[in-house]
C-alpha cells in the first residue's frame, strides 16, 4: 500500500526489548517497572470483575474515576476541572495524545515540538497532515530557548506539545518556563498539548508545574497523564485527558469512534485506589531512592551524568568510553555486556554526535545493583 508513514519503522522500545530478550540481557531500555503493582490495586480489579463491571464503561469514563481525578488535580494545582465535562478516561496517554492530535490537526497545520521528543507525537501529527516544527532543547541541560520558540511561531502554528517531567532527558520545566509559554501563547489560538505522564515522579522537593496551574494555559490545554507510570501498571494502558469543556466536547467526538471507552473494571479499581492520596504522593520518594541507588552504583564507572530531575529515566554520557555512535554502542552493550538501554539519537535527529544512552531505573534494587556492577566494568 501507499504508506502513510514511509519514514517510520518499528519503535526503538520494541527493537531494544526484543534484543534484550534475545541476548538474555537486563532490560533497562523500554520504560516499565520489573516489580509488581500493589496487591490492593490488583484485588480491586478482581473485585470489580466479580461485581459485574465487565461491560462497556460510559464513553467518557466511569464518573467516580473522573470525580476523583478532578478532585486530585484541582486540589494539587488549584484548578477547576469539572468531572462531567472536562475529564475523559483514555486507554493510556498514547490514545489521549493520538485523539488530541486527530481532534485538532488539519492538513498544513504546524506543530511545535521540543527535541529530543517522545516518539509518538511526530507520526501522529503527520498522519493528520500536520507539519512538525522541531526546536532543539539546549545541549547541556535540556532547557528551552523561549526566544527561539517565539521566532518559530507563525500564523500556521496550531499546537505546541510539551512534556514535563521530560522523557528521555529527565529534565523538568520550571515555573518560569511555564510563564514564558503562557506569555507566548497569550492572544493566539494555539492549542497546548501538555504530556504530564510523569506528573508524580519528580525529585528533590521540586514541584511539578502542571499546565493546570496557569490560567492562560488551562484555557487552551489538553493535559494527559498515565496510570501506567503512577501505579506501576504500564500493561493496563489506562490514562486520562483534561481539557476545558469546549475542547473536551470535540475530543469526545473523536474518542467515541476511536475506542469508545476504555477498560471498565480497571476504572473502578483506580477510582477506589485514588481515594488514598499517599498511593500517588509517595511515588516521587520511591523513585528518588531508586535514582540515588542507581547513581551511587555507577559513581565509579566511566559514565558521566546529571541526576534526573524527574521521570524514571537516567541519561548516561559515555564519551569517556568510546567514540561509537549511540545505536551501535547500545547494541554492543546489550550483546556483549547483557544490559539494554535506549540510544537517545532516535528521539533526536540533530544530535547524533552526542554520546548518550537512556537507562530506566524503575527496577528492583537488586536489578539496579547488578546493572551498576555491569556498567562499572564497561
Ligand atoms: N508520553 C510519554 C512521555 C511517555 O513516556 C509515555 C510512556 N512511555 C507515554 C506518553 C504513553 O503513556 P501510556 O503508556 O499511558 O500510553
Ligand atoms: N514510554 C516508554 C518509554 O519511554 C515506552 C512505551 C512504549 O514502549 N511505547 O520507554
Amino acid at each position: 500500500i501507499n504508506s502513510k508513514l514511509p519514514e517510520v519503522s518499528t519503535t526503538i522500545f520494541t527493537v531494544m526489548s526484543k534484543m534484550a530478550n534475545e541476548y538474555n540481557a537486563m532490560n533497562l531500555s523500554q520504560g516499565f517497572p520489573n516489580f509488581e503493582a500493589s496487591p490492593e490495586l490488583i484485588n480491586l480489579v478482581t473485585y470489580a470483575m466479580h461485581k459485574g463491571y465487565n461491560q462497556y464503561a460510559p464513553m467518557p469514563g466511569l464518573l467516580s474515576l473522573r470525580d476523583i481525578i478532578a478532585e486530585k488535580t484541582n486540589s494539587i494545582h488549584a484548578s477547576d476541572y469539572h468531572p462531567e465535562t472536562e475529564v475523559t478516561i483514555t486507554s493510556g496517554a498514547t490514545q489521549a495524545i493520538f485523539t488530541i492530535i486527530a481532534t485538532c490537526i488539519h492538513p498544513g497545520d504546524e506543530v511545535i515540538i521540543f527535541k529530543p521528543a517522545y516518539d509518538c507525537y511526530e507520526p501522529s501529527v503527520e498522519l493528520f497532515g500536520g507539519t512538525i516544527v522541531p526546536i532543539q532543547l539546549k545541549t547541556a541541560d535540556f532547557t528551552v530557548n523561549w526566544k527561539e520558540v517565539q521566532e518559530k511561531i507563525t500564523p500556521k502554528t496550531k499546537m505546541v506539545i510539551i512534556n514535563t517531567p521530560h522523557n528521555p532527558s529527565g529534565s523538568v520545566f520550571s515555573k518560569e518556563d511555564m510563564l514564558q509559554l503562557e506569555t507566548l501563547l497569550k492572544d493566539t489560538d494555539i492549542i497546548l498539548l501538555s504530556d504530564e505522564v510523569y506528573e508524580h515522579i519528580i525529585f528533590d522537593n521540586v514541584e511539578h508545574q502542571s499546565a493546570a496551574r496557569f490560567p492562560g494555559l488551562v484555557e487552551r490545554a489538553f493535559i494527559t497523564a498515565s496510570f501506567g507510570k503512577t501505579f506501576h501498571t504500564t500493561g493496563w494502558k489506562m490514562g486520562y485527558c483534561l481539557a476545558p469543556k469546549e475542547l473536551m466536547a470535540e475530543f469526545r467526538k473523536v474518542h467515541q469512534f476511536n475506542v469508545f471507552c476504555s477498560n471498565h473494571p480497571m476504572q473502578y479499581a483506580l477510582a477506589e485506589y485514588l481515594k488514598t492520596p499517599e498511593n500517588y504522593l509517595s511515588l516521587s520518594n520511591f523513585y528518588q531512592e531508586k535514582r540515588d541507588l542507581f547513581l551511587s552504583c555507577i559513581k565509579d564507572s566511566r559514565f558521566t551524568f546529571t541526576p534526573a530531575a524527574g521521570t524514571y529515566f537516567q541519561l548516561l554520557n559515555y564519551a569517556e568510553i568510546t567514540n561509537e555512535g549511540d545505536v551501535a554502542f547500545a547494541e554492543r552493550l546489550t550483546k556483549e555486556h547483557n544490559i539494554a538501554s535506549i540510544p537517545v539519537s532516535v528521539f533526536n535527529l540533530n544530535r547524533q554526535d552526542n554520546k548518550v544512552l537512556r537507562f530506566c531505573f524503575a527496577k528492583t534494587d537488586d536489578t539496579l545493583r547488578r546493572a551498576g556492577d555491569i556498567l562499572c566494568r564497561v
